[in-house]
């Protein structure tokens, strides 16, 4: 029976070290997925909820790798945080997502760009600010800085508070907005909204989930509106499904939705066909 609890107690500890191999197994595949290209971007359509027009997209990686299929980046971003890789990732994602937008715009279709920047790449290991990069992305593209939002996290506020701003500020000049993302989940010192160059919030998927069924966050939601319309800032509803919550988040005066009631995340030609079917005639 001793033998047995031994035994018990082995099984358990390698445990972690599963965990861990599949983790670094993780890193290593995803450092050669970026040497191989392995990435796509998906665009999710953002709509003005008052005149129904889509105003902008969402850049959204997708990673097919061969063997494993599609990876989610709610498990490999936080991965390429860690290990540095979100820099050329993050390189590769803002270029090709300029690329799509240029190739857009081509096509007579007024469209701005939404992309996620991560903690990390605001400055990177070169000591360089990550609005120097989009300068210079903006510049090889032909892309106008107004076109383009970065979507930051609460996170990113946190920590090197100082430099951070800085940067965010940089950013801010070159004429590019900054969009606070799934709001409400974080620290939220709301604080952050008046002392960072934020220009709009995202409320999070979380709170729009249940509008049909929790009445505290019906308030919440309800609070966080009335919030944003008192410090002027626009408000983005993440993850609307239903009808129902279109009507609600509407009579609330919210201003842009995105969800898969209006289009999933898709490729640049589906996207790019459904700007054309729902253009105005
Ligand atoms: P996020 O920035 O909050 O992106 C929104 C996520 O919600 C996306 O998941 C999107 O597909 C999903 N979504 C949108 N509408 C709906 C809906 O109506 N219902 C449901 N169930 N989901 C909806 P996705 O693409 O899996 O991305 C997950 C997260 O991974 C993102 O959350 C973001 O934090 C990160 N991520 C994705 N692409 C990038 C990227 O290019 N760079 C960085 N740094 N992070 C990224
Ligand atoms: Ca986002
Ligand atoms: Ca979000
Ligand atoms: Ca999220």
């Amino acid at each position: 029976a001793k033998r047995n609890g031994r035994a018990h107690y082995q099984y358990y500890a390698p445990e972690m070290n599963v965990e861990m191999l599949a983790r670094m197994h993780l890193e290593q595949r995803l450092r050669k997925a970026v040497k191989q290209g392995e990435f796509h971007l998906e665009y999710q359509p953002i709509v003005d909820m008052r005149s129904g027009v889509i105003t902008s997209v969402e850049a959204l990686i997708r990673w097919q790798d061969p063997d494993y299929g599609l990876i989610s980046p709610e498990s490999f971003i936080p991965i390429a945080e860690e290990t540095g890789l979100i820099e050329p990732l993050g390189e590769w994602i803002l270029h090709q997502a300029l690329a799509d937008l240029a190739d857009i715009h081509a096509q007579g279709i007024a469209l701005c760009m939404a992309i996620n920047v991560s903690a990390r790449q605001c400055m990177n290991s070169k000591g360089i600010c990550f609005s120097e990069v989009l300068k210079q992305a903006l510049a090889t593209h032909g892309i106008e800085a107004k076109d383009v939002h970065i979507e930051i996290t609460e996170s990113l506020l946190i920590e090197d508070k100082p430099l951070r701003l800085e940067c965010l500020d940089a950013i801010k000049q070159l004429g590019v907005d900054i969009y606070l993302d799934d709001f409400g989940t974080g620290y939220s010192a709301l604080s952050y909204l008046t002392q960072c160059p934020i220009s709009v919030i995202k409320i999070d998927k979380s709170f729009i989930d249940n509008i049909a069924d929790n009445p505290s966050d019906v308030k919440l939601i309800r609070a966080i509106l009335m919030m944003a319309k008192n410090l002027e800032l626009p408000l983005v509803a993440e993850g609307v499904e239903t009808l129902e919550q279109w009507n609600f988040l509407q009579a609330l005066n919210c201003d842009y939705a995105q969800g898969y009631l209006i289009s999933r995340p898709v490729a640049k030609q589906q996207l790019l066909a459904f700007l054309q079917q729902s253009k105005p005639l």
